[in-house]
């Protein structure tokens, strides 16, 4: 694999540290130093502005907030429009000048530049000294954190301090609109209101075509007696406040805001100004308030979540970014959110989530904060007439989830992943069922589970076809998880997943007809499902054509597959990669090359069905054809590699993953974290090295320890009990400090009794 590390960060087990001021780094920086509380997301840009002397992305994102555009095309079934998150307020704005001296880090002269993210507080802090023209050295601190516990609050402070001389230091802080989406520099929010108070403002924005408000306003205190006034500007409600600093002295301003959302298309402006103002007077919360609550709560999330790898600083701290950018991304705060492929980092993939909420993102949540996994199946569940819709457009009946989308409707505007790619329909169903496997929550089963799965059932029906021989069905002119190549027939990881599907369907609906009758009753009156449409579903499953080789143990990742020209990966050149960026569109579907997994991938999410041969014989022939383009592909390998006993390999893989955007591996982490790539370096630690596999009856561990670790420990919440996983060169501990009855664990095929006495296994 053709990856190569950017090293610049400095390595810390709990924080990220950037030291020396860097124009061509800033993007990738701006990402990396992003915060976010699933509600919303900034990234990681200095808030006085940058002029002209380096890109920058001031990006301010809320989640489900978004704008629309034309796509002008006019064939039955492809989208006619799509969705893109935009760049919103900028509610850190400030403005310094020092006398008649703009501060500019790309123009002034800067001197000890640090950022650091600190990932115990959740807070980010820039510093440096401005060498002022007129002689005083001027220091300056900013720190900004968003509230985990009540999202639409955050606070910003900003230290300064000055030697050498006196300063008169100019201030202008504000929530601003007047800012530019990145990637057409456009504003896309008019102006419904502003007012100020004493010691704060106000302002409501709308967007232009879907009528959406963000309502932000923020109240400030500075510790020195200080001249203040309102700022008045375009989109912009905020203080001009000067600050006189004798030799010595020093000064700070809070500023603690409060941003509200309402999602609503085309709603009144009135209602969200009245809602967002009542907060406002009533008071916001304070910095120093704000910040203990915000202590507390990394604090008790790194109890259960930390992941500790003692003998590798470099990948300690690439996991923990990991972990802690899965949490501020996601925590189950609101339903009507949901993961973009970026997180709320930047604007790369327009903020749409896709098949790898279910897929990547969903087992970290399973392990350790299942409201949160309940609400994004709840998420697909609020959207499913979206997708009701969708199938329509497709010609095709039941339910079709779209392949990228903000608010349930498919908003991808390449049509040939748009109307031929359903694994997200499959992955909706996967993740129902990994859900309810783990919790037996049958009242989200039967109330919601159930409805998704038999409208996916049908879209499924409705869009394969039998073959001519009528002995066989599977689905034609499709693209599968490997976007290499399109317009497929029997894509197996399609056709698996499919099969799959049906079957958990009518087991489903097997079960809730026993126990659940009433309910079982009004679901297919309300769907008008008859007994013939589950045989239908029965059959489809028993029938579906699976291109598998009993001699070779390997499936065909699509009919023909074998049949095409091969190409040795290893002699593209570097300079080749991103090929989407390099080869012209049509030319990586030519050969056998494959972007990421896809008959891996299958074997992965029902990891038990399959031998280890069949593992093994699918791993060493699809790996060498892989370039992993998608930076979703190195950790499951890395999986597979570790089961396979392939440990080189396993290490290899995983480093991809952990630091794939603190070391800039595909080299576009300017445009936004791969967030949905750090939620399978999770994976890649607790199903790769632990070995864990929960597709079963039984929790498995097969447990495994890198030979250049000494040792690491990853925590599950598990039956109710979060269990801490340790992992030496000899020997596997479970335990917990909860009070259990006690459940079986699988460990090397061995079933053990755990209970919450723990467990010691020797595993040599
Ligand atoms: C991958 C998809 C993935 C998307 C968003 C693409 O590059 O091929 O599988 O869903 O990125 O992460």
């Amino acid at each position: 694999m053709t990856k190569n590390a950017d090293l610049y960060l400095v390595c810390d087990p709990w924080q990220i540290i950037e030291e020396g001021w860097s124009k061509e780094r800033n993007l990738v920086s701006e990402s990396v130093f992003s915060l976010g509380n699933e509600y919303m997301g900034v990234r990681g840009y200095a808030e006085e502005g940058i002029g002209k002397g380096a890109e920058t992305l001031h990006g301010s994102y809320f989640n489900g907030i978004y704008e629309e555009a034309d796509l002008n095309k006019s064939y039955k079934g492809i989208i006619t429009k799509t969705h893109f998150m935009i760049n919103s307020v900028d509610w850190l704005y400030a403005r310094i000048t020092a006398g008649d001296e703009e501060l500019d880090i790309t123009v002034c002269d800067i001197e000890n530049f640090r950022r650091v993210l600190d990932m115990r507080t959740g807070t980010l802090t820039r510093s440096f000294d401005w060498l002022t023209k007129t002689g005083p050295k001027v220091h300056l601190e900013f720190i900004r954190f968003l509230d985990m516990k009540d999202a639409r609050n955050a606070c910003q402070k900003i230290n300064c301090s000055v030697s050498g001389g006196d300063v008169l230091l100019t201030f202008v802080i504000a929530n601003n609109f007047n800012t530019g989406h990145g990637h057409n520099k456009k504003n896309y929010w008019n102006m419904a209101r502003r007012e100020w108070l004493n010691d704060g403002a106000a302002v409501l924005g709308k967007t232009e075509r879907t009528g959406q408000h963000v309502f932000s306003c923020f109240s400030f205190k500075t510790s020195k007696s200080v001249q203040s006034g309102k700022k008045v500007a375009d989109k912009l409600a905020g203080f001009e406040i000067i600050i006189e600093l004798k030799d010595g002295e020093n000064a700070w301003i809070e500023k603690n805001i409060f941003n509200y959302v309402s999602k609503e298309r085309n709603g009144l402006s009135d209602p969200v100004w009245e809602k967002g103002w009542n907060m406002f007077i009533n008071g916001l919360n304070s910095f120093e308030k704000t910040l203990e609550s915000q202590k507390i709560y990394w604090s008790d999330f790194w109890k259960n979540a930390d992941i500790r790898i003692e003998g590798d600083p470099l990948n300690q701290q690439g996991i923990r970014f990991c972990v802690f950018q899965m949490q501020q991304t996601y925590n189950g705060y609101d339903s009507s959110n949901n993961i973009g492929a970026k997180g709320l980092t930047g604007e790369a993939y327009n903020g749409h989530a896709f098949w790898d909420t279910e897929t990547y993102c969903l087992p970290f949540y399973l392990f350790s904060n299942p409201q949160a996994a309940r609400n994004l199946l709840s998420f697909r569940y609020a959207t499913l007439d979206a997708a009701r819709d969708r199938a329509r457009q497709l010609d095709c009946a039941g339910a079709c989830f779209p392949i990228a989308t903000i608010n349930g409707e498919e908003a991808c505007g390449l049509w040939q992943h748009a109307s031929l790619q359903f694994h997200p329909s499959t992955a909706v169903a996967y993740g129902v069922w990994h859900y309810v496997n783990l919790f037996s929550d049958y009242e989200f089963l039967y109330d919601e589970g159930a409805e998704m799965l038999i409208e996916i059932s049908r879209f499924l029906a409705s869009r394969g076809s039998w073959n001519n021989e009528n002995t066989g069905f599977g689905f034609y002119a499709v693209m599968g998880l490997d976007e290499f190549h399109m317009m497929v027939n029997h894509n197996c990881y399609t056709n698996f997943m499919a099969k799959k599907t049906f079957e958990y369907t009518e087991h489903t609906l097997q079960k809730m007809e026993k126990s659940a009758p009433a309910k079982y009753a009004s679901l297919c009156k309300k769907l008008n499902l008859t007994q013939k449409e589950r045989k239908n579903f029965t059959l489809c499953a028993e029938k579906m054509i699976i291109l598998f080789d009993d001699k070779t143990k390997l499936y065909e990742q699509h009919e023909s597959y074998y049949k095409l020209p091969r190409i040795e990966i290893s002699k593209i050149p570097v300079t080749d990669f991103p090929l989407y960026h390099n080869w012209s569109y049509d030319r990586i579907y030519r050969t056998s090359m494959i972007k990421q997994p896809d008959v891996l991938m299958f074997l992965f999410l029902y990891n038990q069905d399959f031998s280890r041969n069949v593992k093994k014989a699918n791993y060493d022939f699809y790996e060498p054809n892989t370039i992993h383009e998608s930076s979703l592909s190195p950790s499951i390998h890395s999986i597979f590699a570790a089961e396979l006993g392939k440990h080189d390999d396993a290490f290899r893989f995983f480093g991809f993953a952990t630091r794939m955007d603190l070391d800039n591996y595909n080299r576009n982490t300017t445009e936004g974290l791969h967030t949905t790539s750090i939620a399978a370096a999770w994976m890649n630690i607790v199903y790769g090295f632990g070995g864990l596999r929960s597709d079963g009856e039984v929790l498995t561990l097969n447990p495994a320890l890198p030979r250049q670790w000494k040792e690491y420990e990853f925590c599950i919440l598990y039956r109710g009990a979060h269990i801490r996983v340790n992992v030496t060169a000899g020997e596997l501990t479970l335990s917990t400090s909860d009070e259990i009855s006690g459940f079986p664990v699988r460990v090397f095929g061995k079933q053990y009794e755990f209970t919450s006495a723990g467990l010691k296994i020797c595993i040599n």
